[in-house]
């Protein structure tokens, strides 16, 4: 069995996304897209996610307005919270034919109760992490999960990957994103990874192509599969247990 990356990227970067289609391709990746404030997407934009989708990468939710779960849940209650940022978020996938399955926290704030409001809609959930203090990515032991395992986990933890955001970097190199990589495929496990707009240079947080390229290669030479939330719902993998 090789290791997995799970690539998610989040919010309404669709142009620059489908930019990279062909790159994805090259490498036989499959990656996640996170679909948040889907009423930033013009009919170009849908176009573009309904190409991507047909490829066979994942689309999922990431919140109609991008809200802090638990703050709202606190607030709001669970049925509460649903209602305001995350059934319309799916509605307005659906209406332009996605069936979102997975769902990413914003701002990757969530907690256990948000884990359960969630978790009775979504198959899985994405969260994330900061970077560590010193060493690689290969050192956040929760960005990793046995391959044996993954299928079954309900709550996925990643780690950004962003370049930066304007001319500020976003403080992770090339070398501790590899780290990570080379981790995956030597314990068999699979690592989650997000990022956001992919660009040189953009006023959001961002990618750049080359790092991108750099990843894919790395987790082809390395064995790793390269697969999308919903690719892990395939036979032989157990899927969490509705709760
Ligand atoms: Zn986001």
């Amino acid at each position: 069995m090789s290791g997995i990356l799970l690539m998610t990227f989040d919010d309404f970067f669709v142009p620059e996304w489908s930019a990279m289609r062909g790159m994805f391709r090259e490498h036989g990746a499959r990656v996640t897209f996170f679909i948040s404030e889907p009423y930033k997407l013009d009919d170009d934009a849908w176009r573009r996610l309904r190409e991507l989708a047909g490829d066979g990468h994942t689309v999922g939710a990431h919140g109609l307005r991008h809200l802090w779960a638990p703050d709202r849940i606190a607030a709001l209650g669970g049925d509460g919270y649903l209602a305001e940022d995350v059934d319309p978020c799916l509605a307005a996938l659906r209406a332009h034919g996605f069936e979102a399955a997975s769902f990413a926290y914003p701002v990757s704030r969530r907690d256990e109760r948000s884990d359960a409001v969630l978790g009775g809609v979504f198959r899985r959930l994405r969260g994330g992490t900061g970077h560590p203090a010193e060493g690689g990515l290969d050192t956040l032991d929760e960005i990793f999960t046995p391959v044996a395992e993954v299928a079954g986990r309900r709550v996925l933890i990643g780690a950004g990957i962003d370049t930066g955001k304007l001319f500020k970097p976003a403080g992770v190199d090339d070398a501790s994103v590899r780290s990570a990589l080379v981790r995956a495929a030597a314990r068999e496990e699979a690592v989650t990874f997000y990022a956001h707009a992919v660009a040189d240079s953009h006023e959001c947080n961002h990618v750049s192509p080359a790092r991108l390229e750099m990843v894919l290669t790395q987790a082809a030479e390395l064995g790793l599969r390269v697969l999308g939330f919903d690719d892990l719902d395939q036979t032989g993998m157990t899927s969490p247990t509705p709760v």
